[in-house]
């Protein structure tokens, strides 16, 4: 079943996404405990979130991202790792930044995740 965008013009909930590409500029990375402890998946300890995020209002800074790493996968998300962005970020605001140890280079790749839809987007390294 279609869910109408509530904007008078139709359409299902497709219809309403729409990413719009601007240029942000990371200027820092806040380092969090892998709540999960585990190699393969991870998880943010909500209230160490929390404090992550007062760190960075006090800063002048938003949250914008998260990133993590795959170790023996490629840096695309996995399905756990989509399933996740639709439970943290249900309105596909943030962007994921995946590191790839797969290979003896490091690859860093960063998408956006709406309604289970991935979308990969530019990373310039300055
Ligand atoms: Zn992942």
């Amino acid at each position: 079943m279609a869910q109408n965008s509530g904007d008078g013009k139709g359409g299902g909930i497709d219809s309403a996404i729409h990413i719009v590409d601007e240029a942000v500029r990371v200027e820092k990375f806040f380092p969090m405990t892998n709540a999960a402890a585990s190699e393969k998946i991870y998880r943010l300890d909500g209230l160490e979130m929390l404090q992550v995020e007062d760190q960075a209002e006090t800063e002048g800074l938003s949250i914008i991202g998260v990133m993590h790493s795959h170790t023996h996968t490629t840096a695309y998300p996995s399905p756990t790792d989509v399933a996740d962005a639709a439970r943290f970020d249900p309105f596909g605001t943030m962007h994921f930044i995946i590191v790839s140890l797969k290979h003896p280079e490091p690859q860093l790749r960063s998408y956006r995740i709406r309604s289970g839809k991935i979308f990969e987007e530019e990373v310039r390294l300055c």
